[in-house]
Protein backbone atom coordinates (compact mmCIF):
# COMPACT_ATOMS: atom_id res chain seq x y z
CA UNK A 1 0.00 0.00 0.00
CA UNK A 2 1.01 3.41 -0.74
CA UNK A 3 1.33 5.94 1.98
CA UNK A 4 -1.02 8.48 1.85
CA UNK A 5 0.75 12.15 1.83
CA UNK A 6 3.08 13.31 -0.57
CA UNK A 7 6.75 14.43 -0.35
CA UNK A 8 4.73 17.36 -1.90
CA UNK A 9 3.56 18.07 2.05
CA UNK A 10 7.07 18.53 3.46
CA UNK A 11 7.91 22.27 1.56
CA UNK A 12 4.88 23.72 3.04
CA UNK A 13 5.81 22.56 6.69
CA UNK A 14 9.61 23.36 6.53
CA UNK A 15 7.90 27.03 6.06
CA UNK A 16 5.84 26.50 8.87
CA UNK A 17 7.87 25.58 11.08
CA UNK A 18 10.11 28.88 10.31
CA UNK A 19 6.91 31.01 10.35
CA UNK A 20 7.78 32.11 6.63
CA UNK A 21 5.27 32.49 3.87
CA UNK A 22 5.22 29.06 1.86
CA UNK A 23 5.98 29.14 -2.35
CA UNK A 24 3.38 30.36 -4.37
CA UNK A 25 1.93 27.08 -5.67
CA UNK A 26 3.71 24.59 -2.87
CA UNK A 27 1.09 21.54 -1.27
CA UNK A 28 -0.65 22.70 1.90
CA UNK A 29 2.20 21.96 4.43
CA UNK A 30 1.90 18.02 6.29
CA UNK A 31 -0.69 18.54 9.27
CA UNK A 32 1.76 16.01 10.91
CA UNK A 33 5.04 18.34 10.86
CA UNK A 34 3.07 21.34 11.38
CA UNK A 35 1.51 19.91 14.74
CA UNK A 36 5.28 18.63 15.87
CA UNK A 37 6.46 22.29 15.16
CA UNK A 38 3.87 23.74 17.43
CA UNK A 39 4.56 21.26 19.59
CA UNK A 40 8.05 21.28 20.17
CA UNK A 41 8.46 25.55 19.77
CA UNK A 42 5.20 26.62 21.34
CA UNK A 43 4.24 30.14 20.25
CA UNK A 44 7.69 30.35 18.62
CA UNK A 45 9.10 29.58 15.36
CA UNK A 46 12.26 27.74 14.44
CA UNK A 47 15.10 30.03 13.81
CA UNK A 48 17.47 27.11 12.59
CA UNK A 49 16.70 24.89 10.45
CA UNK A 50 18.56 21.80 9.25
CA UNK A 51 18.08 19.32 6.46
CA UNK A 52 20.43 16.10 5.35
CA UNK A 53 19.02 13.99 2.28
CA UNK A 54 20.37 10.84 2.24
CA UNK A 55 19.55 9.19 -1.01
CA UNK A 56 17.35 6.43 -2.08
CA UNK A 57 17.10 5.07 1.44
CA UNK A 58 13.70 3.47 1.04
CA UNK A 59 10.80 2.60 3.87
CA UNK A 60 11.41 -0.88 3.31
CA UNK A 61 14.82 -1.06 4.45
CA UNK A 62 14.27 1.11 7.47
CA UNK A 63 11.86 -1.46 8.36
CA UNK A 64 13.48 -3.97 7.41
CA UNK A 65 16.97 -3.20 9.70
CA UNK A 66 16.01 -1.00 12.31
CA UNK A 67 19.42 -1.52 13.72
CA UNK A 68 20.77 0.46 11.10
CA UNK A 69 18.64 3.62 11.82
CA UNK A 70 18.31 3.18 15.42
CA UNK A 71 20.31 5.99 16.08
CA UNK A 72 18.28 8.16 13.96
CA UNK A 73 15.25 7.56 15.70
CA UNK A 74 16.22 8.25 19.15
CA UNK A 75 17.57 11.79 18.06
CA UNK A 76 14.34 12.90 16.30
CA UNK A 77 10.70 12.88 17.88
CA UNK A 78 8.84 12.11 14.77
CA UNK A 79 8.36 9.92 11.60
CA UNK A 80 6.41 10.78 8.60
CA UNK A 81 5.94 8.11 6.02
CA UNK A 82 5.23 10.04 2.70
CA UNK A 83 4.81 9.33 -1.30
CA UNK A 84 7.70 10.17 -3.43
CA UNK A 85 6.79 11.25 -6.70
CA UNK A 86 7.27 9.60 -10.49
CA UNK A 87 9.38 9.11 -12.01
CA UNK A 88 11.17 7.79 -8.47
CA UNK A 89 14.33 9.21 -9.69
CA UNK A 90 16.69 11.49 -7.75
CA UNK A 91 15.87 15.28 -9.87
CA UNK A 92 12.42 14.96 -9.72
CA UNK A 93 11.86 14.24 -6.35
CA UNK A 94 13.99 16.87 -4.89
CA UNK A 95 12.66 19.15 -6.99
CA UNK A 96 8.88 18.07 -5.59
CA UNK A 97 11.03 18.07 -2.29
CA UNK A 98 12.10 21.89 -2.16
CA UNK A 99 9.03 23.30 -4.25
CA UNK A 100 6.08 21.41 -2.59
CA UNK A 101 4.81 20.82 -6.30
CA UNK A 102 4.41 17.90 -8.24
CA UNK A 103 6.88 17.06 -11.18
CA UNK A 104 4.83 18.76 -13.97
CA UNK A 105 4.67 21.87 -12.26
CA UNK A 106 8.51 22.37 -11.36
CA UNK A 107 9.46 20.99 -14.82
CA UNK A 108 11.82 18.14 -14.23
CA UNK A 109 10.22 15.11 -15.50
CA UNK A 110 12.98 12.46 -16.14
CA UNK A 111 17.07 12.45 -15.07
CA UNK A 112 18.16 15.57 -16.00
CA UNK A 113 19.31 18.69 -13.62
CA UNK A 114 18.02 21.49 -15.00
CA UNK A 115 17.66 24.70 -12.42
CA UNK A 116 14.23 24.90 -11.09
CA UNK A 117 12.67 28.02 -11.95
CA UNK A 118 9.57 27.16 -10.05
CA UNK A 119 9.60 29.02 -6.62
CA UNK A 120 10.85 27.03 -4.15
CA UNK A 121 11.96 26.71 -0.02
CA UNK A 122 14.96 28.78 -0.84
CA UNK A 123 13.47 31.57 -2.55
CA UNK A 124 10.98 31.81 0.33
CA UNK A 125 14.12 32.17 2.61
CA UNK A 126 15.83 34.34 0.49
CA UNK A 127 12.49 36.67 0.64
CA UNK A 128 12.69 36.77 4.09
CA UNK A 129 16.11 37.49 4.28
CA UNK A 130 17.69 33.80 5.71
CA UNK A 131 21.00 32.73 5.11
CA UNK A 132 20.63 29.19 3.55
CA UNK A 133 23.39 27.34 2.44
CA UNK A 134 23.35 23.94 -0.12
CA UNK A 135 26.53 21.64 0.36
CA UNK A 136 26.53 18.83 -2.09
CA UNK A 137 28.62 16.72 -4.45
CA UNK A 138 29.75 18.22 -7.47
CA UNK A 139 27.45 16.75 -10.11
CA UNK A 140 24.54 15.88 -7.84
CA UNK A 141 21.24 16.92 -8.29
CA UNK A 142 21.05 19.42 -4.71
CA UNK A 143 24.15 20.86 -6.35
CA UNK A 144 22.33 21.79 -9.46
CA UNK A 145 18.65 22.36 -9.46
CA UNK A 146 18.87 25.14 -7.09
CA UNK A 147 21.30 26.86 -8.53
CA UNK A 148 21.61 30.72 -9.26
CA UNK A 149 19.61 32.19 -6.33
CA UNK A 150 21.61 34.81 -3.56
CA UNK A 151 22.98 32.26 -1.00
CA UNK A 152 25.66 29.88 -0.36
CA UNK A 153 26.66 26.31 -2.33
CA UNK A 154 29.58 24.44 -1.02
CA UNK A 155 29.78 21.54 -3.93
CA UNK A 156 32.81 19.04 -3.80
CA UNK A 157 33.71 15.77 -5.18
CA UNK A 158 33.70 14.00 -2.24
CA UNK A 159 31.40 12.89 0.71
CA UNK A 160 34.24 13.22 3.73
CA UNK A 161 34.44 16.73 2.07
CA UNK A 162 30.96 17.55 1.95
CA UNK A 163 30.37 16.63 5.71
CA UNK A 164 33.39 18.27 6.95
CA UNK A 165 32.07 21.57 5.09
CA UNK A 166 28.95 21.00 6.94
CA UNK A 167 30.48 20.44 10.53
CA UNK A 168 32.54 23.48 9.91
CA UNK A 169 29.64 25.33 8.97
CA UNK A 170 27.34 24.36 11.68
CA UNK A 171 30.58 25.58 14.17
CA UNK A 172 30.50 28.80 12.73
CA UNK A 173 26.04 28.98 13.09
CA UNK A 174 26.38 31.85 10.65
CA UNK A 175 23.33 30.09 8.72
CA UNK A 176 19.33 29.78 9.21
CA UNK A 177 18.76 26.90 7.04
CA UNK A 178 21.25 24.32 5.41
CA UNK A 179 20.74 21.64 3.38
CA UNK A 180 23.42 18.66 2.97
CA UNK A 181 23.22 16.04 0.28
CA UNK A 182 24.49 12.32 0.93
CA UNK A 183 24.32 10.42 -2.52
CA UNK A 184 26.92 7.30 -0.77
CA UNK A 185 24.04 4.84 -0.31
CA UNK A 186 22.18 5.84 -3.88
CA UNK A 187 25.33 5.02 -5.92
CA UNK A 188 26.85 1.64 -4.31
CA UNK A 189 23.02 0.19 -3.97
CA UNK A 190 22.63 0.52 -7.74
CA UNK A 191 25.86 -1.68 -8.10
CA UNK A 192 25.26 -4.17 -4.89
CA UNK A 193 21.92 -4.37 -4.49
CA UNK A 194 19.77 -2.57 -1.55
CA UNK A 195 21.37 -4.63 1.04
CA UNK A 196 24.31 -5.65 -0.39
CA UNK A 197 27.21 -5.51 1.92
CA UNK A 198 28.43 -2.29 0.63
CA UNK A 199 25.27 -1.04 0.55
CA UNK A 200 24.69 -1.04 4.51
CA UNK A 201 28.23 -0.34 4.87
CA UNK A 202 27.02 3.19 3.33
CA UNK A 203 23.76 3.42 5.12
CA UNK A 204 25.35 3.34 8.70
CA UNK A 205 27.67 5.96 7.33
CA UNK A 206 24.45 8.04 6.64
CA UNK A 207 23.33 7.51 10.34
CA UNK A 208 26.68 8.24 11.80
CA UNK A 209 26.44 11.20 9.73
CA UNK A 210 23.35 12.23 10.34
CA UNK A 211 24.12 11.94 14.00
CA UNK A 212 27.22 13.78 14.11
CA UNK A 213 25.27 17.03 12.57
CA UNK A 214 22.68 16.57 15.29
CA UNK A 215 24.96 16.30 18.54
CA UNK A 216 27.16 19.53 16.67
CA UNK A 217 23.74 21.58 16.60
CA UNK A 218 22.97 20.28 20.10
CA UNK A 219 26.44 22.24 21.32
CA UNK A 220 26.64 24.97 18.54
CA UNK A 221 23.06 26.10 18.16
CA UNK A 222 21.79 25.78 21.58
CA UNK A 223 20.50 29.28 21.92
CA UNK A 224 18.66 28.48 18.77
CA UNK A 225 15.17 26.86 18.03
CA UNK A 226 16.14 24.39 15.74
CA UNK A 227 14.14 21.85 13.74
CA UNK A 228 16.03 19.16 11.78
CA UNK A 229 15.77 15.97 9.85
CA UNK A 230 16.57 13.13 7.91
CA UNK A 231 14.71 13.29 4.84
CA UNK A 232 15.10 11.20 1.60
CA UNK A 233 13.66 11.54 -2.31
CA UNK A 234 12.59 8.27 -3.03
CA UNK A 235 13.39 4.54 -1.73
CA UNK A 236 14.74 1.43 -4.14
CA UNK A 237 14.36 -1.97 -5.31
CA UNK A 238 16.31 -5.22 -5.89
CA UNK A 239 17.50 -6.14 -9.58
CA UNK A 240 18.24 -9.90 -9.93
CA UNK A 241 19.51 -10.34 -6.53
CA UNK A 242 22.66 -8.77 -7.29
CA UNK A 243 21.82 -4.76 -8.08
CA UNK A 244 19.54 -2.15 -7.14
CA UNK A 245 17.53 0.75 -9.00
CA UNK A 246 14.43 2.93 -8.31
CA UNK A 247 12.45 5.09 -10.78
CA UNK A 248 9.36 3.13 -11.05
CA UNK A 249 5.67 3.32 -9.81
CA UNK A 250 6.03 0.58 -6.85
CA UNK A 251 6.21 0.74 -3.07
CA UNK A 252 9.65 -0.40 -2.67
CA UNK A 253 10.68 3.25 -4.93
CA UNK A 254 7.78 5.57 -3.46
CA UNK A 255 7.28 4.76 -0.18
CA UNK A 256 9.58 6.47 2.39
CA UNK A 257 9.80 7.85 6.09
CA UNK A 258 11.37 11.18 6.86
CA UNK A 259 12.40 11.56 10.47
CA UNK A 260 12.29 14.89 11.91
CA UNK A 261 13.68 16.07 15.59
CA UNK A 262 13.63 19.74 17.19
CA UNK A 263 15.48 21.60 19.97
CA UNK A 264 14.29 24.23 21.82
CA UNK A 265 16.86 27.11 22.16
CA UNK A 266 18.48 27.77 26.05
ZN1 LIG B 1 17.88 9.80 -5.44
Amino acid sequence: MYNKNSLDTVCGALCYALGIEAPNSAAPGNEDMKAFADNAFGSQKADRMFIYNPDAVAQWICDKYPEYIKDISELTQLQVPLKSVMPSVTPVCFGTFYTGVQPEIHGIRRYEKPVIKTDSFFDALIRQGKKVAIVAETKSSMSMIYLEREMDYFIYDTIAEVNAKAMELIAENRHDVICVYNGNYDSIMHKVGPEGTRAMAELKCNTDAFCTFVNLIKHYWKHHNTFYGYAMDHGCHEIDGESGSHGLDMEEDLNIRHFYGAIQGI
